[in-house]
């Protein structure tokens, strides 16, 4: 079997080999010093400083996101979501539910945000700006650095959700100005899917969390950061993942070396598919995965032929265009010789 999709993506061995242990129990010093450790390693890789929180939540992305914005926001806020796809659909139904105003920057299939789209926006109503800074659905990466200056122009929280972009793309919390980031497992970290993780700023927490009374329990943040200053959750966590995790960061050095790595296999792939009757979309692409438009309609057919005849899986796109195009990832355990089979297992069917 081989993964080509984005979450759960093609594991390393090492994970794979950390995933097949006996958990430990949990309420120990040293399950304690690994989850205050693998803290520590992601807010180097996020480029944040010592002081802020990071949270893990057991559940999937989602949770997460609806952990930061329910505990965040309320009927005093505005929210401003970029909503490009699937996931920025996500936030404006989290959003909607919990009766939080918002307005959305609504984006076609393959337009490209821009700094024109902020312009007719009275801006200062808003006090937020949530963005899923790649939009997995469509593989579009918006400018972090257009979004940066825009909300700090404004006085505007930024929030990102960089679920299948951190450690494919660069980011850089602190210099960013990001308020909070949303992590997941299953995506680029590569591990079994189940866990997510905020990355919250000091003076975000302070501001706009502490000080809030409760509306749910699994999800309050402040619980969180109540347990986690000693290194525990106020819940059994994905033990297993947080092991995953803490095996996984310890082997990367520095956040740029795994975006080099995964963009060397977005770049081989974009080069090696011009030899192929295949296109792919001209508008700005995260390092993590490449939509491919295939010439006769037959997405599904690509998808079931690769899955039924070599175990090999690609992510089908939903919407409009989903006999048209299929996504290939590049997170996760993957080489070029992976892409030089792929591409003659796809030519195949072609
Ligand atoms: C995968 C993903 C999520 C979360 O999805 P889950 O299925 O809940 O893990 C959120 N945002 C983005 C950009 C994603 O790629």
């Amino acid at each position: 079997m081989k993964l080509f999709t984005v979450g759960p993506t093609e594991m390393f061995e090492e994970t794979l080999m950390t995933s097949s242990k006996q958990l430990p129990y949990f309420r120990t010093e040293e399950f304690s010093e690994i989850v205050l450790e693998t803290s520590k390693m992601l807010k180097k890789l996020l480029y944040t400083n010592e002081t802020s929180e990071i949270v893990y939540i057991t559940g999937s992305g989602t949770a997460a996101m609806e952990s930061l914005v329910s505990n965040s926001f309320d009927s005093n806020d505005k929210l401003l979501i970029i909503n490009g796809g699937t996931f920025g659909k996500r936030f404006v139904d989290i959003t909607t539910i919990y009766n939080i105003p918002f307005a959305t920057i609504d984006l076609e299939y393959g337009e490209v945000l821009e700094k024109r789209h902020f312009d007719n926006i009275d801006l200062h109503s808003f006090t937020a700006l949530l963005v899923n800074i790649d939009e997995t659905s469509t593989g579009q990466l918006y400018d972090i650095n257009l979004l940066s200056k825009i909300c700090k122009d404004n006085n505007l929280d930024l929030i990102v959700d960089a679920i299948s972009s951190f450690l494919a793309d660069e980011l850089y919390m602190d210099k960013h100005n990001i308020s909070s980031v949303i992590l997941s497992s299953q995506k680029a970290l590569a591990l079994s899917p189940g866990l997510s993780i905020l990355a919250i700023s000091k003076d975000f927490y302070e501001r706009k969390i502490k000080n809030k009374k409760p509306i749910n329990l699994y999800l309050n943040i402040n619980e969180h950061i109540k347990n986690l200053t000693r290194g525990q959750t106020p819940n059994t966590p994905a033990v297993g993942i947080i092991l995953e995790l803490h095996n996984r960061l310890k082997n990367i050095k520095k956040a740029e070396d795994e975006i080099e790595r995964v963009k060397k296999n977005a770049l081989y792939f974009r080069n090696k598919i011009k030899n192929y009757n295949l296109n792919i979309p001209d508008f700005p692409l995260s390092n993590a995965l490449t939509p491919i438009i295939l010439p006769n309609n037959n997405a599904k057919e690509v998808f079931e032929y690769l899955k039924n005849n070599y175990g090999i899986f690609v992510n089908p796109t939903g919407g409009p265009l989903s006999d048209k195009t299929i996504r290939i990832a590049h997170i996760g355990n993957l080489e070029e010789r992976d892409y030089d089979m792929l591409l003659e297992k796809i030519s195949e069917v072609l």
